[in-house]
C-alpha cells in the first residue's frame, strides 16, 4: 500500500465515522516557542484548550511535522526522521477512551479488502499508563491479549502542555517486527524490534505545579474531555509495505536510488554508506517540504536548519564518493515521490529549485577550500590522541566558513574527537577583539551622545560646508 493510499485510508475511515478531515496546516508552528510544527495537535491547541469552538467536536489531519531533535537518529533508526506525517484523529468533549481505543484497534486489525490496514492482532502490543486500569480493561474487551498489554509511568505515559492546563495518560501502540530484530518482551524490553506507530492521549484531567512529568498535581476533572492521537505515516508505511525502515518507502526510496545512480555504489552493502544513503533519502525531502512551506536557506531559525539540511546532504553526497552538484539530480525526483500527496509542489518547485541549487552552490565553494584542511587536521588528529585541534577547528571556521558542527559531523565520520572547549575559548577571544576594534574606530570615546543628538533632530542634517563660511565669530 502506497503511502498516499494509507493516509487516505485513515482518514476516509475517520471522515465515515463523523470527523471533519482539515487539510495539514504550514510547517512553520504557530507556536513562538518552537520553530516547526512538531506534532499533529499543535493547530489543534487552541480547541484542546477550549480556548475557541472548533468547527466540528470530531476533527482528522494528515499533518505534516519537523523534528530537528530527531536529526542525530536519521538514518540510524528504522524509524525516525526529521520531516514526518503525523496522522490524528481529535475529538474536542465528544467520544473519549473506549471509542479512541476501539477506533485504533478496528482500523488497525480490519483486513485490507475490507477498509483496514490488516495488522495481525498477535503482533499488536500496547502500553498503558500504571494507573489507568480502564484503559487496560478496553483493550482487554476488544481482543487484545493481556500479556501483551504492559505498563508505563508518568516520564512515558501521560501527557501534559508543560505548564498548568490539560493533561492525561497515553497508550501507545507498537508492532511486533520479529524475533530477527531484537529480543523478546515487548516495547519496554525493546523499542527497535518493537516499533511504535501510534499515541493515544486520553486528556481528562487539569493539571498544576507542573515542575516536572514526575512531580504533578492532578486539580480534578475536566469538564471536556479530549482525545488527540498521532500515527506516524511513514511508520506504518514501512511495516506495510515490508520495508526494514522509513527511508526505504516509496516518498524516500527513489531518492535512494537516484543516489546511488550518482555514486555507483549500491544500497546494502556496507552499513556506514548505507547510513549516508538513509540520510541523503530524509534530508533531501526534509529540505522539499520545508521550502515548500515558504523558508529559505539563511543563518538563524528555521533557515539554518534547512541549511544544515541541505549542507549534511551534500558532506553524505561527498562521503559517497561524489563531489559534482547533487540537488539537481536528487531534488526532482523527492517531488515526484512526493507530489501525489502535496500537489502544490508542481508550482512552487521552480523557486524552490532554484533557491536549493543556489545554496549548493555556495556551500561547495565553501567545502572545497574547507575540506582539504579539514583532511590535514584530522591526518594529524590521528597520529596525536585523536583530536583534532581548537585552532585547527577555528581556522577552519573563521578562514573557511566551516561552520563546527559540520567538522564535528566530518570528523566523527573519521573516528576522531575536535577540541570543542579550545575552539569556543578561541570564539570568544575573537569576539572581544571585534569589540575593542569597534571601539578603536570610534576613537575610543563613548560617542553615545551624538547619538542622542542625532535621534533629537526633527529634519535630516544637511552639510552646508561646501557653499556656506561660518558666521560665528572668533
Ligand atoms: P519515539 O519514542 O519512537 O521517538 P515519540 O514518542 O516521540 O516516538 P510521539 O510524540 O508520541 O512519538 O508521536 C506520535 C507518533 O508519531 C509516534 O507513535 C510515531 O509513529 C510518529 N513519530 C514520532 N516521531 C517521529 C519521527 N521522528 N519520524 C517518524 N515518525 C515519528
Amino acid at each position: 500500500m502506497r503511502t498516499a493510499e494509507i493516509a487516505s485510508r485513515y482518514l476516509d475511515y475517520f471522515e465515515t465515522r463523523g470527523h471533519l478531515v482539515v487539510p495539514s496546516a504550514s510547517l512553520i508552528s504557530p507556536n513562538p516557542t518552537t520553530l516547526f510544527t512538531i506534532a499533529g495537535m499543535v493547530p489543534f491547541i487552541p480547541y484542546l484548550l477550549g480556548e475557541k469552538t472548533p468547527p466540528r467536536k470530531r476533527m482528522a489531519s494528515n499533518q505534516k511535522c519537523v523534528r530537528t531533535l530527531d536529526i542525530d537518529e536519521v538514518g540510524k533508526t528504522t524509524r525516525h526522521g526529521t520531516f514526518f506525517q503525523m496522522l490524528g484523529n481529535f475529538s474536542f468533549g465528544d467520544y473519549f477512551k473506549e471509542e479512541a481505543i476501539h477506533y485504533a484497534w478496528e482500523l488497525l486489525t480490519t483486513p485490507q479488502d475490507k477498509g483496514g490496514f490488516g495488522f495481525d492482532p498477535a503482533k499488536l502490543w500496547v502500553t498503558t499508563f500504571t494507573d489507568d486500569e480502564e484503559a487496560r480493561s478496553i483493550w482487554r474487551n476488544e481482543g487484545m491479549d493481556p500479556e501483551r498489554i504492559q505498563q508505563m509511568g508518568m516520564e512515558d505515559n501521560f501527557w501534559t502542555t508543560g505548564g498548568p492546563g490539560p493533561g492525561g495518560p497515553c497508550s501507545e501502540i507498537y508492532v511486533d517486527r520479529g524475533p530477527q530484530f531484537g529480543k523478546e518482551g515487548g516495547p519496554i524490553a525493546d523499542e527497535n524490534r518493537y516499533t511504535e506507530i501510534w499515541d493515544l492521549v486520553f486528556e481528562n484531567y487539569e493539571v498544576d505545579n507542573v515542575k516536572s512529568k514526575t512531580d504533578l498535581h492532578i486539580v480534578g476533572e475536566l469538564a471536556n474531555k479530549n482525545i488527540d492521537t498521532g500515527m506516524g505515516l511513514e511508520r506504518v508505511a514501512y511495516l506495510l509495505q515490508g520495508k526494514n525502515n522509513i527511508y526505504e518507502t516509496d516518498e524516500m526510496y527513489p531518492v535512494i536510488e537516484a543516489a546511488e545512480k550518482l555514486s555507483g555504489r549500491k544500497y546494502g552493502e556496507d552499513a556506514d554508506a548505507d547510513v549516508r544513503f538513509r540520510v541523503v533519502a530524509d534530508h533531501v525531502r526534509s529540505a522539499l517540504m520545508i521550502m515548500s512551506d515558504g523558508v529559505r536557506p539563511s543563518n538563524e531559525g528555521r533557515g539554518y536548519v534547512l541549511r544544515r539540511l541541505i549542507r549534511r546532504t551534500e558532506v553524505a553526497m561527498r562521503r559517497l564518493g561524489v563531489t559534482s552538484e547533487v540537488l539537481p539530480y536528487l531534488l526532482p525526483v523527492s517531488k515526484d515521490a512526493m507530489a501525489p500527496n502535496y500537489p502544490e509542489l508542481n508550482e512552487t518547485f521552480h523557486d524552490i529549485s532554484e533557491a536549493a541549487y543556489g545554496e549548493e552552490d555556495a556551500f561547495r565553494r565553501t567545502l572545497e577550500k574547507g575540506t582539504t584542511i579539514l583532511d590535514v587536521a584530522v591526518g594529524n588528529a590521528k597520529k596525536a590522541g585523536n583530536v583534532v585541534s581548537g585552532k585547527d577547528a577555528f581556522e577552519l571556521h573563521d578562514t573557511y566558513g566551516f561552520p563546527i558542527e559540520l567538522t564535528l559531523e566530518m570528523a566523527a565520520e573519521e573516528g576522531v574527537k575536535v577540541d570543542e572547549a579550545k575552539f569556543r575559548e578561541l570564539m570568544a577571544e575573537q569576539k572581544s577583539r571585534a569589540r575593542a576594534d569597534a571601539l578603536k574606530k570610534r576613537g575610543n570615546v563613548d560617542v553615545s551622545v551624538y547619538d542622542e543628538i542625532k535621534k533629537s533632530l526633527t529634519a535630516p542634517l544637511e552639510f552646508v560646508g561646501y557653499t556656506t563660511f561660518s558666521t560665528r565669530s572668533t
